[in-house]
């Protein structure tokens, strides 16, 4: 076994402390990653604070996670001693079931493996990013481009595919107006994202200081929704809105806004399930979906078009021992707008 160091909760609602542990050895088709950022979401809160139910204590979150290569397997084909990687948020899956086979792993189902607060293979639970260093089969690694400055690029493995994801499935783009609602770390991706493929962005937050940042990040508008004279003015006019909402909120508040056809896209995990007025729905045909992360092959392809595009997060690096209070402020909606952890300071 490799010895390793992290920051782990003991247990569900308590600080994070540092925590020594040991990943297995470097198998055949292995790659060892030392990480040198990790990004910090929102479901790492989620679960660190069990509030979905079933969490694997102690865990070590994380799965926002890139770093270099410092060994590799015997018969690992795809990556090179040296080269930076990416891992997002599974690290296994079946391999043998139709989504598998289609490359969209994180629909597994037998169920992907998580990068933590998962058991592996062999039943031991996983420990995720906020670590010095993983162990991950090259087959679930991601190659990650030397052109863009690597801090900004760790949450595109969470945040940026969980949002590139629906925007490509439901094809959002030129003519499109799409609504955002939550400017976090999934909302500024999904802003960056969809204005880059050409679509009317509005930012439906409810923080009237974000204004400012909203446009600078490529949005076209700007709505408070505690304003309730804006949300009228906008009904009936959204094509897709992407929901990035962590905490409880009414979905009846949102669906309005959308004109015939539309569809609010659901990525954001509140713990508690909100109710749904069928008349919101059934007065102009609209519909609620939900879209998960993404596979490994999407994963790749959103990696490269940032990479060609420019495109990163805007972060605010910490050191290790901020997490705490790091997820104070993203309980607060204070963050602008990823969080990401130099593991430098560990
Ligand atoms: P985040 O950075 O904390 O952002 C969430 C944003 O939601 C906040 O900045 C805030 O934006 C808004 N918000 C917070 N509380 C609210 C409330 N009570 N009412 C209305 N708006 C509120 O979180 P994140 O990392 O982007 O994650 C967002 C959600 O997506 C989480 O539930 C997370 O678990 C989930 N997630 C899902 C997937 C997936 O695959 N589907 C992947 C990753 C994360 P404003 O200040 O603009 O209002
Ligand atoms: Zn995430
Ligand atoms: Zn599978």
């Amino acid at each position: 076994m490799i010895a390793a160091k992290g920051y782990a909760a003991p247990k569900a609602k308590v600080p994070l402390e540092p925590f020594k542990f040991e990943r297995r050895e470097v198998g055949p088709h292995d790659v060892q990653i030392e990480i040198q950022y990790c990004g910090v979401c929102h479901s790492d809160i989620h679960q660190v604070r069990d509030e979905w139910g079933g969490s694997i204590f102690p865990m070590v979150p994380g799965h926002e996670i890139v770093g270099k290569i410092t060994k590799v397997g015997d018969h690992v084909t795809k990556f090179k001693v040296g080269e930076t990687a990416g891992i997002g948020c599974f690290v296994d899956s079946c391999r043998h079931c139709p989504s598998c086979l289609a490359g969209l792993e994180q629909y597994c189902d037998v169920g992907m493996i998580g990068t933590y607060n998962s058991l592996d293979k062999g039943g031991s639970p996983t420990y995720g990013g906020y670590s010095n260093q993983i162990i991950v089969d090259e087959n679930y690694t991601l190659h990650i481009s030397d052109k863009l400055p690597l801090a900004g690029v760790a949450p595109l493995l969470c945040a940026g595919i969980t949002t590139y994801s629906p925007i490509m499935e439901w094809k959002m783009g030129k003519g499109h107006k799409v609504g955002v609602v939550g400017l976090g770390g999934l909302g500024h991706m999904a802003v960056k994202l969809a204005a880059s493929k050409g679509a009317e962005v509005t930012v439906l937050s409810t923080s009237p200081s974000k204004k400012a940042d909203a446009e600078k990040l490529g949005a076209h508008h700007f709505l408070v929704t505690k304003d309730a004279e804006q949300m009228k003015a906008t009904a009936g006019t959204l094509d897709f809105i992407i929901n990035t909402i962590s905490a409880q909120h009414e979905y009846n508040d949102y669906l309005p806004l959308l004109k015939l056809d539309g569809t609010m896209v659901l990525v954001g995990v509140p713990p508690e399930a909100p109710q749904v007025a069928a008349f919101n729905l059934i007065m102009k045909r609209r519909r609620i979906a939900g879209s998960l992360i993404g596979g490994i092959k999407e994963t790749q392809e959103m990696l490269d078009y940032c990479a060609e595009h420019g495109i990163t997060s805007d972060v605010e690096v910490i050191n290790i021992d901020y997490i705490n209070e790091a997820y104070e402020r993203m309980i607060k909606g204070d963050v602008r707008y990823r969080f990401v952890i130099d593991m430098a300071s560990l």
